[in-house]
């Protein structure tokens, strides 16, 4: 791929977004938007490959926002690698990437926030307060700069993807929601920009999430288990038994609300299994569904 191809399609103020957009309307062509904080890796990849079969014209947008981050080292960690993110992007079926600056998003005096309480509250909100704050902000942001007719994101992130069809609907985006199924590496490792930051040995280590997911959608599927208690202590001890993983959150949620079952409440098909999980210095999250059949590794191969 050339240098051309990917400064014409590189944009980088709200500008040149619209210019893009505006051609692509003009031609009578559907827009998808597929946003990522860069580093692309398959699973990034996919949510374009879709959004290039189901749309005329994709814009994917790459920024790490700032607002987002509890955690200022995690922010200052996260890797920046756009000339190859928009090759990839580019490559995959992308017709624009949108690379914004902080500033260009955030400028001086910028004070509006989308604030949603309830669902953001829980899990990877728990912790860390202004997250999905700052993600809904931003995704509200980028729907209104690209105006796209479908947005994709993954249900690697299950809790981000709830949080944004509810703010689509409770702030009337005409947008649909596109929900699209984790990648993961052969081990079952789901993949995700932080898995570089492993060293080798956290790398192995990190295959616990799979294993704990696993094991509580084998208990529902294959041993008839229903108490939220049995699959969160089985999926508990799988983690204790990795000596450099430790157990953030271990729940199983309402597949809407996100609200964890109750340790001695029945757990439903369609409810999920949810899991943060830092191994050395990275927080992973992963999760899956609870199926009356067994999703298994060759599954995803
Ligand atoms: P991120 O760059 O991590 O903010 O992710 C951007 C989008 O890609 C989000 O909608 C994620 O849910 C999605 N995504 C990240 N990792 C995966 C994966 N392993 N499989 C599918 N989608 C993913």
């Amino acid at each position: 791929m050339t240098t051309d191809t990917i400064s014409s399609a590189l944009c980088t103020t709200i500008a040149e977004a619209h210019g893009a957009v505006f051609s692509a309307r003009m031609a009578n062509r559907t827009i998808g938007l597929v946003p990522t904080m860069g580093a692309l890796h398959e699973g990034h990849l996919s949510l374009i490959r879709r959004a290039a079969a189901e749309n005329g014209f994709v814009v994917v947008s790459v920024f790490v926002n700032p607002i987002q981050f509890d955690d200022a080292a995690d922010f200052v960690a996260y890797p920046h690698t756009i000339e190859e993110d928009a090759a990839l992007a580019i490559d995959a079926g992308a017709d624009a990437v949108f690379a914004p600056s902080a500033k260009e998003m955030y400028p001086d005096g910028f004070s509006s926030y989308i604030d949603m309480g309830g669902i953001t509250e829980r899990l990877c909100g728990a912790a860390r307060k202004a997250h999905f704050r700052g993600v809904c902000t931003v995704v509200g942001k980028l729907f209104h700069i690209v105006q796209p007719d479908r947005a994709y994101f993954g249900e690697k992130d299950a809790q981000q993807l709830a949080v944004v069809r509810k703010m689509v609907r409770d702030l009337n985006f005409p947008i649909r929601i596109v929900g699209c199924p984790t990648v993961r590496e052969p081990d079952g490792l789901a993949m995700s920009s932080r898995n570089a930051r492993l060293s080798q040995e956290e790398r192995k280590a990190a295959r616990c999430l799979f294993r704990a997911l696993s094991e509580a959608c084998r208990l529902f599927a294959e041993e008839g288990a229903r108490g939220a208690a049995a699959l969160t202590g089985a999926m508990r001890g799988v983690l204790a038994a990795e000596p450099l993983a430790r157990a953030e959150y271990v729940e199983i949620v309402d597949p809407e609300t996100f609200a964890s079952r109750a340790p001695e409440a029945a757990v439903h098909a369609g409810d999920r299994a949810m899991l943060a999980v830092h191994v050395g210095g990275v927080r992973l999250i992963d999760n899956m569904e609870l199926t009356e059949t067994r999703e298994t590794l060759a599954d995803h191969d």
